[in-house]
Order: C-alpha cells, then structure tokens, then sequence
C-alpha cells in the first residue's frame, strides 16, 4: 500500500533547493504556504499546521507580530532605503549596532558589519580574518577549521565551511584552504567506556594534533555553532568548548561562534556563547536576529579586531543592502521585544516541558536518541538503537515521519533520519502539548510502518 515503510518517488533530497519552474505544481507538492499566525502557518487550502520549526529556524515571534510590521510600515515609508557606504549611513542601522553591540555580554565587542544573512556573514568573517591577518604582515595564516556536520550556509565559501557532503559534491569544495575537524556528536561518536569529558578531550587533542601537522602559522581561524542545528541539534558534551577554546589560543587561532540559530534566546540564554562560556574574536548572526521578517545577517567584531581594520585604508567589502534601513529598523524592534518579553525568562520556563515531552519517547524502537536544549531538539532514528545502525535510505524513515506529522497538521524539519524541531519563541504550553501529542502520534504511525 501507498502506506508501506518502501515510500514511492522519494528521492532522498536533504537539500531542496529553492529551485522552480513556478506555478505548475502538483496536488501536494510544492506545500503553498499562505498565511501565518503565532505560532502556526495555513496552506492554500486553508489547512493549519503548527510551525515546529519557526520558518526556517527564525520566526521566533511567531507568523504575526503587528509590531514588526508596523516598524517595517513606518521605515518604508520615511527611508525605504538608503546605502551604508563612504561615511554616508542610515540612523536604524546605526542604532541597531549600538544594541547588538549593547546585547552581547559574553566578552567586549567593538564592531558590527551588516550583510543580507547567514551565508554572507560566514563569507564576510573569512575576508574580516584575511584582512586582518594581512594587516599584522602574516598572509600565511590562512586556513579555516570547521568541523565535520556543521552548517554554515550555501554560497561558496560557507558551503566550504560546512561540514556536510552534500553541500560539497558536484561543486568542488570545500574549497583548498578550508579544514574539517572531528563532529561533537557523543552518542554517534564515542568509544566504548568514554565519558562525555574524555571524548572532548580526545577530539580537542585531534583538533591540536591537525593545527600542528598543518602548522600553526598557516591556520587563521576556527568556526562553530554552539549547538550544532542542521547537522542534526547536536549540544556539545560536557567541557568541549573549555578545551576547543584552550588549543586555539594556545596557537594564535582566532574562534568564530556561528550564532544564526543559537542567538537571542534558542538554548535558553542570550546567546550560545553565553551558555557554553565561550569568548569568540567573531561572531555570526541573522535569523532570529529580525525574527525572519526582513533578511539580514550581522557579524559582531572583536575591538582587538575592529581596530587593525580600522587603521588600514579600507576594507574593500560590502553589500548595496548591507545595514539595510527596514531590515535594521524590523530587527531593532525584535530586540527591543525580546527584552520587553523576558524572552530568555520565558524559553527557560517553557524548555523542560518542551524538551522532557519530546525525550519521552526516546525508548521508541526507531529512535536512537533524541538530544536538545531551550527550545531546540533533534531526533535521530536508527535501527536497533545502535548508531551504526542506519535504516537503509531507500525506506525514508525521517520522510515517513515527516509525513505523519503533517497528516496531522505539523511540520517539521527532515534531513535523511534526522528530524530537528525549533519552535517559534512565543509558543505557548497548550501548543507545546499538541506539538508533542503530534509527536507520539507520528512516532507512533511511522514505527508500524517501518515494522511493516
Ligand atoms: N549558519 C548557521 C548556523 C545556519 O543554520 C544557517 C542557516 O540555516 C546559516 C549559517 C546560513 O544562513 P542563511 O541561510 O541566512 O544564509
């Protein structure tokens, strides 16, 4: 039956590209998503799903905040645009600086460069790091560590700095000058009998022991998420960030924190170097940064930093929207009620209720584990419980899943067996409920299936 666990034209894509022929489609494929409120979105045939994953990782509050776009209104319609180029600049970019700069605690920033997204931002922080190395007269430190399952964005060189192989094949990267390192992922990849802080120390000594073999005058930077998102929400075992930390600064390594989907609130802190006590040079943002209404991306700089760059002519890099006045303007207002809110008051409140619901079911026959933190979580399906147990792709049991969930009226993000949840900021305790109702009841539904 159209039911078996062998799902008929799955094509086992993790990356769909946003790539159409426009409006011929068919009865259930592309989904046509029309309208949102709070924390659900409705089809084009009026269908509500409940948005597990906020958008893209980013509507943090929710499908429609009339604030946002009321700030959005009010900028159109007195600068809808304006440049931040040759000492010209807009005042909401400049104010949206001040509290970016205001908001990130974990150690002293001195600078903000604006770009359209996640993506960019990556991109922006490798020619930062060029530039700055140039400036100190070592061209020669150069190379990027980034590390095996991470996500770090699609253009070329953030695709490179990503560790997952789809993003490489058929496009010639990573390119020559970015490294992987080993992937935090304990339950998938500890020795039998290690501890979570012996594995952490083994993967900082192959982290050390790669910078040495490459030489350490020819790596510039190191790049991670605090908690890993697309490669699967995977939170980093106990003291890694302490000894990750400790190797690159031992050998003049700068850390950039990928923040795009940790910042503002995601694991339950301000942002994920918070959390992790992390003390970065660099620092990536976008997403949440504007709730997803407007795109944009920002990179925080470390003074250190900021000033190299500073006293040298000009760092010859930007974008016309760069700083753009109602992204900055929307994004301003984001803040501004994500304070208002107690949002991180309110994302520890929600996040054991949200977390143990979804770790409830990690005694399922098909689940291997399930691992997350604030309002973030990710579910790995196996067979056996054994991490080396895949399912064969062809069965598609995270598209199974997927389909169950929205049968049911969810969506959620699949990528192979993986499936990761991250829910808009402003998701309330009865929604939480439903979402892990939905759960079960597709956990439930995709295990006959697989069985069958
Ligand atoms: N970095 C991380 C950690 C991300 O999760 C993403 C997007 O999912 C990006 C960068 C890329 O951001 P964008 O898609 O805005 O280019």
């Amino acid at each position: 039956s159209s039911e078996s666990k062998d799902v008929k034209g799955f094509k086992g894509h993790d990356m769909l590209a946003p790539f159409t022929a426009g409006s011929q489609t068919t009865d259930t494929h592309p989904l046509v998503i029309e309208k949102s409120e709070g924390s659900y979105v409705y089809d084009t045939n009026g269908r509500k799903y409940l948005d597990s994953l906020a958008g893209l990782w980013c509507t943090a509050l929710g499908g429609n905040e009339p604030r946002l776009v009321d700030a959005a209104n009010k900028q159109l319609t007195t600068l809808p645009f304006y440049h931040s180029f040759w000492n010209r600049t807009t005042r909401p970019s400049l104010d949206l600086a001040t509290v970016l700069l205001q908001t990130f605690t974990a150690r002293k920033m001195g600078k903000v460069f604006f770009t359209n997204s996640g993506s960019e931002a990556n991109d922006t922080q490798v020619k930062l790091v060029w530039y700055y190395n140039n400036a100190l007269g070592r061209p020669e430190k150069k190379k990027f560590i980034a590390r095996n399952k991470s996500y770090h964005g699609s253009t070329l060189i953030a695709a490179s700095l990503s560790g997952l192989p789809a993003l490489h094949k058929n496009f010639d990267l990573p390119v020559p000058f970015v490294l992987h390192t080993d992937c935090p992922h304990y339950w998938r990849y500890h020795l039998p009998g290690e501890t979570e802080e012996d594995f952490a120390t083994r993967l900082a000594n192959n982290l050390e022991e790669m910078i040495l073999k490459e030489g350490p005058e020819t790596i510039a930077a190191f790049i991670a998420e605090p908690v890993m998102g697309a490669g699967g929400v995977i939170p980093p075992p106990a003291t890694y960030f302490e000894k990750v930390q400790a190797v690159v600064k031992k050998y003049d390594i700068l850390f950039i924190a990928d923040e795009v989907i940790c910042a503002f609130g995601r694991l339950g802190t301000m942002f994920g170097c918070d959390k992790y006590n992390i003390k970065p040079d660099l620092v990536s943002l976008a997403k949440a940064l504007s709730s997803g209404y407007m795109p944009i991306g920002a990179v925080l700089v470390s003074p250190e930093i900021s000033d190299v760059i500073h006293s040298q002519s000009s760092f010859s890099h930007g974008f016309t929207y760069s700083g753009h006045p109602v992204s900055c303007a929307v994004a301003l207002e984001t803040l501004k009620i994500y304070k208002e809110r107690n949002i991180i008051e309110q994302i520890q409140s929600l996040s054991p209720k949200f977390q143990d619901g979804i770790k409830a079911f990690s005694n399922s026959p098909i689940v291997g584990e399930i691992r997350g933190t604030g309002l973030i979580i990710g579910t790995e399906f196996v067979d056996n419980k054994s991490p080396n147990d895949l399912f064969p792709s062809e069965w598609g049991v995270g598209t199974i899943f997927g389909q169950e969930c929205e049968k049911r009226g969810m969506l959620v993000r699949v990528a192979g067996d993986n499936i990761m949840m991250c829910p808009p900021f402003i998701i309330t305790p009865e929604e939480i409920d439903q979402l892990i109702s939905t759960y079960g009841e597709a956990l439930t539904a995709t295990e006959e299936r697989v069985a069958a």
